[in-house]
């Protein structure tokens, strides 16, 4: 690649329903996702839409759980040319869980992912980014589970999730069974202190100007691709409204309006591909199919 050419940065959909997100474990009982009604279809169609309008192709990590009962969405995804990965199964926080109830989740989800989409799951993303100091067991579950790469570990300081120290480029992640590649989801480094940048509530909460500046500040200073996440349900502006904490409220309601538009204009600013894609590029010498031929035992 010429050292002028334009970056090509990671988009990726964490395909969930609007009330399955980890804030609102408290107040909506799992039992319960089967009789809420469900927008998750909708709204992933709205963003294969928006993605296709702006010629981006993303990565799509997707509940087992709603695969489960939305293959056909599944299928249309891959379609349209997008990757396919796993957000585990029932979106149980990894810190929560014991290594055997995440590795069963994991199958679980891989299983019906693969399936449902006639594709090989290779990238993995915990819910609510929760590979954090007393879960990094769960990066060798993933290498045993025959995963390529993890983009479950946010090198920040939150409430619930993210290891501050953590590395902030694509790395590779050298474990006792095997090796993957750890994908964060980007950041900036000011004052010593890394800035969220790329996704999510920081993309909806801030103002616009701060992931258009974070994201030419890495492409350009850094030279490293951006790895940018959201949900179907931030473009869901009418969607039922639960009855949780303030601060899990406005994290989750707050300018979800300004969230298609905003996106919109980043899709045609900056070039997206998956993830997958964006290894190939910018790990050429640790690609995902290297990474899985050294698990099988090369040195
Ligand atoms: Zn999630």
């Amino acid at each position: 690649m010429a050292p002028t050419a334009p970056i090509v940065n990671a988009m990726s959909v964490d395909v969930e329903d609007y009330y399955q997100v980890s804030a609102f474990d408290a107040v909506v009982s799992r039992d319960t996702w089967d009789r809420l009604e469900s927008r998750v279809e909708a709204n992933s169609e709205r963003l294969l839409r928006l993605f296709d309008d702006c010629g981006v192709k993303a990565t799509f990590f997707v509940l087992g759980w709603v695969a489960e009962r939305h293959r056909a969405l599944v299928a249309r995804i891959v379609a349209a040319g997008h990757e396919i990965a796993s957000h585990g199964y029932g979106h149980r926080l990894i810190y929560e869980q014991s290594p055997e109830e995440f590795r069963a989740d994991l199958r679980r989800s891989k299983g019906i992912l693969e399936d449902a989409s006639g594709t090989r799951v290779r990238g993995y993303r915990a819910p609510s980014y929760s590979i954090t100091k007393r879960s990094l067991w769960a990066l060798d579950v993933l290498v045993e589970e025959g995963f390529d790469y993890d983009a479950s570990i946010f090198p920040v300081h939150h409430d619930r999730y993210g290891i501050p120290d953590a590395p902030r480029d694509i790395h590779l992640v050298q474990r006792s069974r095997g090796a993957l590649l750890e994908v964060p989801p980007s950041t900036v480094r000011l004052g010593g202190v890394n800035l969220p940048i790329a996704g999510g509530g920081y993309f909806r909460l801030l103002p616009f100007w701060w992931t258009r500046w974070g994201i030419a500040r890495v492409n350009q200073v850094e030279r490293w691709p951006v790895i940018f996440y959201l949900h179907p349900w931030e473009v869901d502006p009418d969607q039922p409204r639960l009855r949780a904490s303030a601060l899990s409220r406005f994290r989750h309601y707050r300018n979800l309006r300004k969230t298609e538009p905003r996106l919109r204009a980043l899709c045609r600013e900056f070039r997206f591909a998956p993830i997958a894609e964006v290894l190939r590029t910018a790990m050429p010498a640790a690609a995902p199919s290297t990474v899985a031929a050294n698990a099988g035992g090369a040195p």
